[in-house]
C-alpha cells in the first residue's frame, strides 16, 4: 500500500513538523566515520527547509543503556548537518522538556532543531504514550514525517507513538523510496524475477525464502545459510555452517521449491576460519574432514551471474561467502558486479550485503541499496512495519 508523503502536505510555510530520521551513525572518538544515513534523508529535510516549515528532528543513536550518554549525543550530527544543509541547524540539550519546548518556540520558517538522542529515555523504546504525546507538545508539531525506514519495524515513541498526537502523518523521500523499491521486490516485480540470498544463517532468512518462492523465477543461494540445504540434500559438508535444527525445514522448503532453488555447484574450502588458511577450490559434494566451505566456486558464480544479469528484477540479501576474509570475497564481489551490470532493476537489502557493495565501491551501480538493514528483512517476509502502518495511505 502506497503511503501520502511531504509532497502532499500543502502550505508548509511555518508549520511545525516532527521528522523521525535515520542518523544512527558508525562514531569513533566522537567523529562521524560515515554520513550515508545522514545524506540520505537530506532530500526531505532539504524539502521541508526550502518549503519555509519549522523542524524538529528526533532520531536514536546506538543502544544507550541507562539514561544519557554523552558518547551517544547526537552534536556531531547536528554540526555535520548544519555544513549539509546550511541554514540554521540547532542542537537541542533533550528530546523532551522546557528547553526544548523553548527552542521549538524560538523556531523561525526553515530552522531546523535536532533533538537529542531519544533513546536517552526509557520510554521511547516502551512506546509510553504519554512520552509520545510529551515529544509532539514540547516540539509543538501537527504533523509527523516519519523518513526513519531502518527503525520503521520497531515501534517506539518516535517512529509510531507520535503519530496518535498530530494531525497528519506521512513518508519522507527516503521512506517513500524503500517503500516504491522494497514493494517491487516484495509484492509486484518484473519478470524475470532473480533473488539472490546468502549470509550466515538460514534461521534469520525464513520468512524472506517463503515469501518471496511464490513470486521470483529463480532464487539462487549462496553463503553460510546454502549448508544448511546440502545438508538436506544429504551431501556431507565438514565443519561448514550448518544449523542442525533447520535441516528439516531446508529439506521441506527444497521439495516446495522445486527447480528454482538453486545451490552452489562448487565451493572454495579451507582447513580453518582464517585469512591465510589452507584452502580449494572443489565439487560441493566433496570437502575435506574437519575443512569448512567459505564461498561459491568459479562453477557457481558463472551460473549465478547468467541468471541474474539478464534477470528484469534482481534482489540480493546476504554475502556469497566470507567475504571479509580477501581469499573468501569472490563470490560476494561476482555477485556483486553482476547486479551493478544487470540492465533490470537491482536492489540490495541488508547489514552485510549492503556493506559488502559499499565497500566494493558498486553501490552507485545499483538502482537501489536499502539503508534498511532487518528492517528491509522484515517488509520482505510479508510483516507489516509499524512505523509505515502509522502513515497516511495515498
Ligand atoms: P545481511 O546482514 O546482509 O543480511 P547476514 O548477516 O545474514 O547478511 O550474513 C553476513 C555474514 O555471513 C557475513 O559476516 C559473512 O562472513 C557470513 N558468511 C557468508 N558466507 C559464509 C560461510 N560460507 N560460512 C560462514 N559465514 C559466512
Ligand atoms: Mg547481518
Amino acid at each position: 500500500m502506497a503511503k501520502r508523503t511531504v509532497r502532499d502536505l500543502p502550505d508548509l510555510k511555518g508549520t511545525r513538523v516532527f521528522v523521525r530520521a535515520d542518523f544512527n551513525v558508525p562514531l569513533e572518538d566522537g567523529r562521524i566515520t560515515d554520513d550515508t544515513r545522514i545524506r540520505a534523508t537530506l532530500p526531505t529535510l532539504d524539502y521541508l527547509v526550502k518549503a519555509g516549515a519549522r523542524l524538529a528532528v528526533a532520531s536514536h543513536l546506538g543502544r544507550p543503556k541507562k539514561g544519557p550518554e554523552p558518547a551517544l549525543s547526537l552534536k556531531p550530527v547536528a554540526a555535520q548537518l548544519q555544513d549539509l544543509l546550511g541554514g540554521s541547524v540547532a542542537m537541542a540539550p533533550d528530546c523532551v522538556g522546557p528547553e526544548v519546548r523553548k527552542m521549538a518556540e524560538d523556531l523561525r520558517d526553515g530552522d531546523v532543531l535536532i533533538l537529542e538522542n531519544v533513546r536517552f529515555h526509557k520510554e521511547e523504546e516502551e512506546n509510553d504514550p504519554r512520552f509520545a504525546a510529551r515529544l509532539v507538545a514540547d516540539t509543538m508539531a501537527t504533523v509527523f514525517v516519519n523518513d526513519a525506514f531502518g527503525t520503521a519495524h520497531r515501534a517506539h515513541a518516535s517512529t509510531e507513538g507520535v503519530s496518535h498526537h498530530v494531525q497528519r502523518s506521512v513518508a519522507g523521500f527516503l521512506m517513500e523510496k524503500e517503500l516504491r523499491y522494497l514493494g517491487m521486490a516484495r509484492d509486484a516485480p518484473d519478470h524475470p524475477y532473480v533473488a539472490v540470498l546468502g549470509g550466515a544463517k538460514v534461521s534469520d532468512k525464513i520468512e524472506v525464502i517463503e515469501h518471496l518462492l511464490p513470486k521470483v523465477d529463480a532464487l539462487l543461494v549462496g553463503g553460510g545459510m546454502a549448508y544448511t540445504f546440502l545438508r538436506a540434500e544429504g551431501l556431507v559438508t565438514g565443519k561448514s555452517l550448518v544449523e542442525e535444527d533447520k535441516v528439516e525445514l531446508a529439506r521441506r522448503l527444497l521439495e516446495k521449491a522445486g527447480p528454482k532453488l538453486r545451490l552452489p555447484m562448487d565451493h572454495v574450502v579451507a582447513a580453518a576460519f582464517k585469512e591465510d588458511a589452507e584452502r580449494r577450490t572443489l565439487p560441493v559434494d566433496q570437502i575435506p574432514n574437519d575443512w569448512m566451505g567459505l564461498d561459491i566456486g568459479p562453477t557457481t558464480i558463472s551460473a549465478y551471474a547468467d541468471q541474474v544479469r539478464p534477470a528484469k528484477l534482481v534482489f540480493w540479501n546476504g554475502p556469497m561467502g566470507v567475504f571479509e576474509m580477501k581469499p573468501f570475497a569472490e563470490g560476494t564481489l561476482a555477485m556483486a558486479r553482476a547486479l551493478a551490470e544487470s540492465g533490470g532493476t537491482s536492489i540490495v537489502g541488508g547489514g552485510d550485503s549492503v556493506a559488502a557493495v559499499t565497500r566494493m565501491g558498486l553501490a552507485d551501480k545499483i538502482d537501489h541499496v536499502s539503508t534498511g538493514g532487518g528492517a528491509s528483512l522484515e517488509f520482505l517476509g510479508g510483516a507489516e512495519l509499524p512505523g509505515v502502518a502509522c502513515l497516511e495511505d495515498a
